[in-house]
C-alpha cells in the first residue's frame, strides 16, 4: 500500500469505517483567487458528509478535485488508500470509482437511458452487454425509472434525468458518490423523489459526499455536515449539533439566512 496520511477531522464524531477519501491539505488556486484553502477531510467508509456553505465557497471545486476533474496545487488527495491517479486508464477507473452526479444531469442526450446507464460498463468497466444491460435495467427500476429506459432523455422529466444520473453513477460499482446540489436545477416537486432515491443510498451503506441547499436531507441522511465559507472547512459537526448549536460565527449567519 502506498502512503496515504490520515488528515484529522476538525472536529466532527469519529466515525468508525475505514477512510476512503482522505484529503490532506488540500491548496487550490483560480488564478489569484485561493478557492481551497488547507482542505483536511477524512471521509470514511458507510459515511453520508453534506457539504454546505455560500455561493463561491468552494464546495464544487472540492467535489471536483475528489475525482480529479480539477488538480490541485499543494496537499494530497487519495482515495481507498492509493493516491489519485494523474491519467491514462487508471484515471478513467477512478473515475468509475467515485460516481458524480452534478446540478445539470449531464446524460448523453443521443442515447437512450439504457444506453446511458450501460456506455461506462461496456466502455470503462468491459462488461459484456448482456451484463450490463441486465444490471442498467435493475438500476433504472430501483430509482424507479425502469418503464423509461427506450427513451430518450429529453423525453423525460427533470427529476427522472437525475435518477438516470444517479443509476449510471451506480451501475459503475462506485466506492463513493459526490451529489453537487443534485436537486438545485429541478422543480420542486421533483426534489423529493431525487432525494428518496439518494435517501435509500444512505440507508444501503453507500459512501456519499452530497453538496446540498436541502437541509432536511442533511438531518435525516448526514452522519456529519462540513460547513465551507471563502475556500476553508470552517466547521464540522453532526447535524444535530450543527443545526442547534453552531459554533462559528459565519455559520450562524448562514444558518439564519436558510432557515
Ligand atoms: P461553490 O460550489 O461553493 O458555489 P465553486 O467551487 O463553484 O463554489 O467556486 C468557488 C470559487 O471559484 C468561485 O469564486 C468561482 O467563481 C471560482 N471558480 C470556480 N471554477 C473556476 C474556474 N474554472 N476558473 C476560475 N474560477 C473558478
Ligand atoms: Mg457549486
Amino acid at each position: 500500500m502506498s502512503e496515504v496520511p490520515v488528515a484529522k477531522n476538525a472536529g466532527g464524531p469519529a466515525p468508525t469505517g475505514e477512510p476512503l477519501v482522505v484529503l490532506d491539505n488540500v491548496n487550490k488556486h483560480f488564478g489569484a483567487l485561493h478557492v481551497l484553502q488547507d482542505i483536511n477531510l477524512t471521509i470514511r467508509r458507510g459515511e453520508v458528509v453534506v457539504v454546505i456553505g455560500p455561493s463561491g465557497s468552494g464546495k464544487s471545486t472540492l467535489c471536483r478535485t475528489i475525482n480529479r476533474l480539477e488538480t490541485i496545487d499543494t496537499g494530497s488527495i487519495g482515495i481507498d488508500g492509493k493516491p489519485l491517479p494523474q491519467e491514462g486508464r487508471e484515471l478513467a477507473r477512478l473515475r468509475a470509482d467515485v460516481g458524480m452526479v452534478f446540478q445539470s444531469f449531464n446524460l448523453f442526450a443521443h442515447k437512450t437511458v439504457l444506453e446511458n446507464v450501460m456506455l461506462g460498463q461496456t466502455k470503462v468497466r468491459k462488461t459484456d452487454k448482456a451484463t450490463a444491460e441486465k444490471k442498467a435495467r435493475t438500476l433504472l427500476d430501483r430509482v424507479g425509472v425502469g418503464a423509461q429506459a427506450e427513451k430518450y432523455p429529453a423525453q423525460l422529466s427533470g427529476g427522472q434525468q437525475q435518477r438516470v444520473a444517479i443509476a449510471r453513477a451506480l451501475a459503475m460499482d462506485p466506492k463513493v458518490m459526490l451529489f453537487d446540489e443534485p436537486t438545485s436545477a429541478l422543480d420542486p416537486e421533483m426534489i423529493n423523489e431525487v432525494l428518496e432515491v439518494m435517501q435509500q443510498l444512505a440507508r444501503d451503506g453507500m459512501t456519499m459526499v452530497v453538496v446540498t441547499h436541502e437541509m432536511g436531507f442533511a438531518r435525516s441522511a448526514a452522519n456529519r455536515v462540513v460547513f465551507m465559507a471563502d475556500g476553508k472547512i470552517i466547521e464540522e459537526a453532526e447535524p444535530n449539533q450543527f443545526f442547534n448549536n453552531p459554533r462559528s460565527d459565519r455559520a450562524k449567519d448562514f444558518l439564519s439566512k436558510i432557515l
